[in-house]
């Protein structure tokens, strides 16, 4: 069995230890030492990465109490000393995002009685899950103040080893699954809960705790947060977007809401206007296609091509065109066909987009004038006309 260095030390990441199984599977090389500082995966907390005599760590499991440190190439062999070094920003981040967590889980108790019925510690983000089936914007807000005034209050964090007995005494947020000696992480006063991951030392190193999504899962909530370095990152990458955003639109940061506000009203409008003009503009358009359109086996027929029109109109500009012409105008309108046929020949728009489904493993249908087909690639217009002089061909 190994011995887990971070039980009593979450702080230590270099040791040394004794090779007490190493064997291949499925190509990569599993050793197990006697003591080690890496965490496995367990308990809904990801695994350390890290060193062992300089081979790369990329994953450690547990199995009957030892822990095998996974890696493509082989650390050592029986009875070998090795050196451990585990990866400082992951285990800081996890630390970090699990003492979070256990703050937020007891933070929703004590002021909801919101009980978290499973937790997920990510490499992007933590999530617990409350059996409540709904909660207010003002009681996350509130659980998210109290956390943080949680972690400003510099609150020790101990580990105790304690019996079932002892156990019994202590306040458990949550009932302890195992038996025999129970780890119980202790956060001040706020918070006992019985658990084997690795934590922070203080709630101060925890830095912040954000709440950045809320959703319902079957009857319960579900809160994702961020913590620490996690937290730090993501309010960088907020920060490059909104700073770049507000010299770009140069306003402050805090008016760049209405401003988008306006934007997009604006954008509204010069839409509704430029669909206005290229109505006005449609018999121009449709006058310079019609004589550019050609012929095969009798029908007229026009292949072309149009930019940033109003899906509506350009459905409008197929079919009026095709009366035009008396014949078939099929327009490309970014990854769409449409296809207008004048009522006047003897050959139904549905039946031509069903011949470009079956040709092209294109999606769509239509009626007798107007057809429309989906999953179009630019540049292929070309093709778009062979297969539809072909059609004509074959009549
Ligand atoms: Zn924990």
């Amino acid at each position: 069995m190994t011995e887990r260095l971070y039980y009593k030390d979450p702080a230590l990441l270099s040791f040394e230890g004794t090779i007490i199984e190493a064997r291949q599977f499925n190509g990569k090389h599993l050793t197990v030492l006697d003591k080690t500082a890496f965490y496995p995966t367990s308990g809904g907390q990801p695994h350390d990465k890290g060193l062992l005599n300089s081979v790369a760590i990329f994953d450690v499991t547990e199995s009957d109490g030892n822990i095998q440190h996974i890696s493509d190439s082989a650390v050592g062999t029986i009875g070998d000393r090795v050196k451990g070094e585990v990866d400082s920003g992951r285990r800081k981040y996890f630390r970090q995002l699990h003492t979070a967590q256990h703050i937020l889980s007891s933070v929703f108790i004590e002021l909801y009685d919101f009980q978290t019925v499973s937790v997920h510690l990510g490499e992007d983000y933590g999530a617990i899950e409350l059996k409540q089936p709904s909660l207010e914007d003002d009681q996350l807000l509130q659980a998210e103040q109290l956390s943080n005034e949680y972690i400003l209050q510099s609150l020790p964090v101990e580990i105790i080893f304690a019996d079932e007995q002892e156990a019994q005494k202590l306040p458990l947020r949550k009932k302890p699954s195992r038996q025999g000696t129970i780890r119980i992480i202790k956060i001040g006063e706020i918070d006992y809960s019985a658990c084997g991951g690795t934590h922070c030392s203080n709630s101060s190193e925890i830095g912040l705790i954000k709440i950045i999504n809320v959703e319902k899962q079957r009857n319960n909530i579900l809160i994702n947060f961020l913590a620490g370095t996690g937290a730090k990152k993501d309010y960088d990458k907020r920060f490059e977007v909104t700073d770049r955003l507000s010299k770009q639109l140069t306003c402050a940061v805090d008016e760049l809401k209405l401003r988008f506000d306006k934007i997009i009203e604006e954008n509204k409008l010069y839409r509704q206007q430029l669909v206005q003009l290229q109505k006005e503009l449609l018999p121009i358009k449709i006058k310079e296609a019609a004589a550019a359109s050609e012929s095969s086996n009798g029908i007229n027929y026009v292949c072309m091509e149009v930019d940033s029109m109003d899906s509506k109109l350009a459905a409008n500009f197929a079919t009026s065109l095709a009366d035009n012409i008396g014949g078939i105008a099929l327009i490309q309108l970014e990854e769409r066909i449409i296809i207008g046929v004048c009522e006047t020949i003897d050959i139904e728009a549905k039946d031509i987009a069903r011949r470009f489904s079956s040709e092209l493993n294109l999606k769509g249908g239509g009626g007798k004038t107007m057809a429309q087909l989906g999953g179009t690639l630019k540049g292929q217009l070309n093709k778009y006309r062979e297969v539809l002089v072909k059609i004509l061909n074959e009549r």
